[in-house]
């Protein structure tokens, strides 16, 4: 929707605002908030409000710590929940430096320069419906979250075993009055795992309502004093959470770019070449897409999770999965992607995946459609079928390996994130863990 200034200062009368929250993302992921008073407005929408740069990881150097924030106002939202205080409305903003320039380290602007790029390719938009995971678990009195899940229900289950189903109707009814279109929402395989599909949209748009989402459904858990987290293997031995990704091209007249009545499968040469370069850059992607150390607890056999990189229009287990709607649902699903990754980034470098197949002409291998996890080392070798980076440390290595990345990132980012990553991976080497005590004490 397009909201005007005046639209919105008569909304802000309207609904008793008085504070906003403006909202972006930093390269790890993170939602930032700087929060002033609604006096600050006019500030705003001259593109005036600075704040300080330097606080933010991976954002700038000191000396070039003065940034602005530049709302985008087809974000506007008044939240929900209000109290004596009036109420609070966020505005997505992007990131400008002093001098006026769209800031390079923004993954939101990012995001916008690699559309920029599809749009000259022909296409009208990137769109992308997520599928979010998570688990609730119970909090101390301090309100940190315990290793105590609230319930014991699993796919499907209706009540009584799904005590959680409230809660979820709680966060799919405040989605709801913030704007989502929520297609479904449904409790998960393992123990006090969730998920909540909402519509696809654009990517921008997709990527912001992505963040907003994690930040509903950590605040609804909390009124019932859980804790909600996208952490993607949070336990041993049960499913770990992931975000799959479904991804379509739609082209100048609004149609979808993927589809053709008379393709193979009906699918179009347009679809094929993104899926040959999604495939062709799977393992530099992961960095992207499954950038926790963590994130490689889930990629695991056993636990629906994805492990090889492989397609099928069948099953469920390859990497990449074609749905089987046609027309305008016809689609890609990414399914290594987890809920930790940097939805802008994650975009980003996707798109810039399956443009590069689009521009080379990638022709992807054959789809799978047996179980691949039945199969040997010789199957798996005559199929070309490859693993997925097992851990964050090798999606790093094939991350600096390909090309692609800094193309999809520009240098800034391109160069924090792996800076970044690499810290994360060295404290996490460095770190004597319980398991090792557990294994070693007494057997050394
Ligand atoms: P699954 O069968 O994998 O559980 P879901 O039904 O939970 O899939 O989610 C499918 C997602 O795909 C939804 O977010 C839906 O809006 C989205 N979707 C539908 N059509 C398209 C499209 N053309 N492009 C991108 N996403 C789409
Ligand atoms: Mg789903
Ligand atoms: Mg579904
Ligand atoms: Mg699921
Ligand atoms: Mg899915």
């Amino acid at each position: 929707e397009a909201y005007t200034p005046e639209k919105i200062k008569q909304m802000i009368k309207d609904e008793d605002v008085r504070f906003l929250r403006l909202m972006f993302t930093d390269l790890l992921g993170t939602v930032k908030n700087v929060e002033v008073p609604i006096s600050q407005l006019d500030q705003l929408l001259a593109g005036k409000l600075m704040f300080d740069g330097s606080s933010i990881d991976g954002f700038v150097r000191i000396e070039e710590s003065d940034m602005y924030l530049q709302p985008d106002l087809s974000t506007w939202m008044v939240f929900p929940w209000g109290d004596e205080h009036g109420k609070v409305a966020r505005l997505t903003c992007s990131v400008y430096t002093a001098a006026g320039e769209e800031f390079l380290g923004d993954p939101r602007n990012n995001l916008m320069r690699v559309l920029k790029e599809m749009r000259a390719m022909g296409f009208s938009d990137f769109n992308i419906g997520p599928e979010p995971e998570f688990f609730l678990f119970e909090m101390d009195e301090k309100g940190n979250p315990i290793k105590k899940l609230n319930d014991h229900g699993s796919y499907f289950d209706l009540a009584p075993m799904d005590l959680a189903a409230n809660i979820r109707r709680d966060m799919v009814l405040e989605l709801g009055r913030m704007g989502f279109n929520v297609e479904a929402s449904h409790h998960e395989v393992a123990p006090g795992q969730h998920e909540i599909d909402f519509e696809y949209d654009n990517a921008i748009s997709s990527a912001d309502h992505i963040q907003t989402f994690k930040m509903v459904v950590k605040t609804v858990a909390r009124r019932y004093g859980l804790y909600a987290t996208f952490m993607p293997k949070p336990l041993n031995g049960v499913n770990g959470s992931g975000m799959h990704m479904n991804m379509s091209l739609f082209d100048k007249d609004g149609k979808n770019a993927f589809f053709a009545e008379d393709g193979k499968d009906q699918l179009s040469q347009t679809a094929y070449y993104f899926l040959g370069g999604l495939l062709k850059h799977a393992k530099a992607l992961t960095a992207v897409c499954n950038p926790t150390v963590n994130s490689y607890k889930r990629l695991v056999p056993g636990f629906e999770a994805p492990v090889y990189i492989a397609w099928s229009g069948a099953n469920r287990s390859p990497m990449i999965r074609v749905p089987i709607a046609r027309g305008k649902g016809t689609r890609l699903e990414l399914r290594s992607v987890d809920p930790s990754a940097n939805p802008y980034l994650a975009i980003a470098a996707m798109l810039e995946a399956g443009l590069d197949g689009i521009k080379n002409k990638i022709i992807p291998d054959d789809p799978i459609d047996r179980n691949i996890y039945s199969m040997d080392g010789q199957e798996l070798k005559s199929d070309h079928i490859e693993k997925l980076p097992a851990t964050l440390h090798n999606a790093l290595v094939e991350y600096e390996a390909d090309p692609l990345m800094e193309k999809a990132f520009g240098t800034h980012i391109y160069q924090n994130f792996l800076d970044a990553k690499k810290l994360e991976w060295t404290s996490y080497s460095q770190n004597v863990s319980q398991w090792e005590q557990e294994r070693y004490f007494h057997l050394l």
